[in-house]
């Protein structure tokens, strides 16, 4: 790859006010959104994996995939011509208090790159050094948090959840430091980079540090530049009305969002107001976790284990929590609060509209009418006596014969989801078959044809999710320099919904060895 071939714009840094000082080192940065910061250079950069369609989208031509050049830029070790990278000034609200300044600690964007659909496309580099917002931490990112981020986003997007994805997975060749339990055993472990690419990186965190900075001129520009850019069908004319009709898109967005993640079961584990995407896109793959037995109680962060205020269950209404913090921002901008809270006042409403959508897809219904809410209750609460392993339990759903002449086995169709069928108690086991039965009752009540029903829940119900113990052996591989589990599993997440022959063992629930293991069942923040 000639790095002259890649064509980078900077509308972010040439629109709005940056930093003065040249200089790179940690410090607070005022009335900026961004600061000008070379990536570090890597010792021995090698190629991982990549993302083929991404790359295609982006211009960047198969035969320039893998080159020298092609590492070389994407682990930050050449300037392309025309880029001029930067790191963020954000703030935040993290576990419910502000925190003030965070911004890209560890993240630098290259610039933009007209996509093969019209869009445009941000390019940036995680792990590749010390910034300005580094604070205390090294700006650095190891390979199993960064190859954790590249399946996981690209999983996301083919499972049609709105996501920020991954170009390439570089090994950088230099060895980072990380305390992974936080118990004063640090210890060396390989680095790494990803090169993540979404129209915009920008957080609902972008915006609270100039109202916490108490700087309305460049919160205003920030605002118009992302309605301009990011929504396009809103009017950017600094009117009242303009920013409250944003808010609501924002909101529309996000409540979309949390809708999807109770769809395929993700648990996004740090919903601090910085990792909230302002376009309502998965950002920022850290401690997350994919549901295996089912649990509206769960998260997978370690740090979160005591105050649970990131679990499964608690994610639309954190979402919530975090567009209150995003109103409280925006009131700045308007004359007065009232059509803020209005909006926000709508949200579970706008949530619950989404989730039905949702529910009536899994559970392949005609209509969602009044009382599927109460069928949908009353799974949740076998769900939460059984260990039912979620996707493979919605995925053997369709499966539930609608044609009341045929021979029931209800139980045998969904028993592969148990985690330990042999073991349920005989009111358990009833529990389920009343469920089961009520559930074909349901379908064979409404006039939807079989087949339409099948293809309709296989469509929302995913076979192939990137679970956590799978990642785990990805992981155990690529850190010995082996790829092709990785690579051979991140083809079988291309097409989640289909069934794909001899793949088995990537919708196989969890095994009993990763119960307990580190990186499978439990994460800490340590990336
Ligand atoms: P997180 O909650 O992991 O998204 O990160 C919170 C803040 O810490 C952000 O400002 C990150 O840029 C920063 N951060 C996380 N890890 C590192 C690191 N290794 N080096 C520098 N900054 C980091
Ligand atoms: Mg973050």
């Amino acid at each position: 790859m000639n790095s002259n071939n890649l064509k980078f714009l900077n509308p972010f840094v040439d629109n709005l006010p940056g930093d003065t000082e040249p200089r790179n080192f940690v410090r607070l940065v005022r009335d900026s959104c961004y600061s000008l910061v070379q990536p570090t250079a890597t010792s021995k950069p090698s190629l991982i994996t990549y993302s083929q369609e991404l790359a295609e989208l982006l211009g960047i031509s198969p035969e320039t995939i893998g080159t020298e050049t092609f590492t070389e830029v994407f682990a930050g070790n050449r300037t392309v011509p025309g880029s001029t990278p930067y790191a963020m000034c954000y703030g935040g609200h993290q576990f419910g208090h502000w925190a003030g300044q965070l911004g890209d600690g560890r993240a630098i964007t290259l610039g933009e790159i007209d996509g093969k659909d019209g869009l445009s496309y941000a390019l940036q580099l995680k792990g590749s050094g010390l910034t300005p917002y580094s604070r205390t931490a090294d700006g650095l990112a190891v390979l199993r948090s960064s190859l954790r981020e590249f399946v996981c986003s690209e999983a996301m997007h083919y499972l049609r959840v709105p996501t920020t994805r991954a170009l390439s997975l570089i090994r950088t060749g230099d060895q980072v430091v990380r305390d992974m339990f936080y118990d004063g055993n640090p210890e060396l472990e390989t680095g790494a980079i990803v090169c993540r690419v979404a129209p915009t990186f920008l957080r609902f965190g972008n915006f609270e540090i100039f109202a916490a900075q108490r700087n309305i001129d460049v919160l205003k520009k920030l605002a118009n530049f992302t309605i301009r850019t990011q929504f396009p069908s809103i009017k950017s004319d600094e009117s009242p009305d303009c920013y409250v009709r944003w808010f609501r898109a924002v909101l529309d967005r996000t409540a979309f969002l949390m809708a999807e993640w109770w769809r395929v079961g993700f648990v996004h584990g740090v919903m601090n107001t910085d990792n909230m995407s302002i376009t309502g896109l998965t950002i920022d793959y850290g401690p997350y976790g994919w549901l295996e037995d089912f649990d509206f109680g769960w998260t997978p962060n370690t740090t979160d284990a005591q105050t649970k205020r990131y679990t499964f269950g608690k994610q639309p209404q954190i979402a919530k929590w975090n567009l209150l913090q995003l109103a409280n921002v925006l009131c700045l901008l308007v004359e007065e609060p009232g059509p803020l809270q209005e909006a926000l006042d709508e949200y579970d409403q706008i949530f619950e509209k989404y989730y039905m959508e949702v529910m009536r897809c899994k559970l392949g219904l005609r209509e969602f009418g009044d009382d599927d809410m109460q069928l949908v209750q009353e799974l949740y609460r076998v769900f939460e006596s059984i260990e039912i392993d979620m996707t493979l339990f919605f995925r053997s759903l369709a499966n539930i014969s609608s044609d009341s002449s045929s021979d029931h086995n209800w139980f045998q169709t969904v028993r592969p989801a148990l985690y330990n069928p042999d073991a349920l108690s005989s009111e358990l086991h009833e529990k389920l078959e009343n469920w089961l039965r009520a559930y074909a009752a349901r379908v064979q009540h409404q006039s939807l044809n079989p087949g339409t029903r099948t293809e309709l829940m296989n469509n929302s119900n995913p076979l192939y999710v990137p679970r956590n113990y799978l990642a785990q052996l990805a992981i155990d591989d690529a850190d010995k320099g082996d790829y092709a589990l990785l690579r051979q599993w991140m083809e079988v997440l291309k097409n989640p919904y289909q069934e794909q022959s001899g793949m088995d063992q990537f919708a196989a629930k969890r095994p009993d060895w990763a119960r307990t293991r580190a990186g499978c069942s439990m994460l800490s923040c340590s990336s």
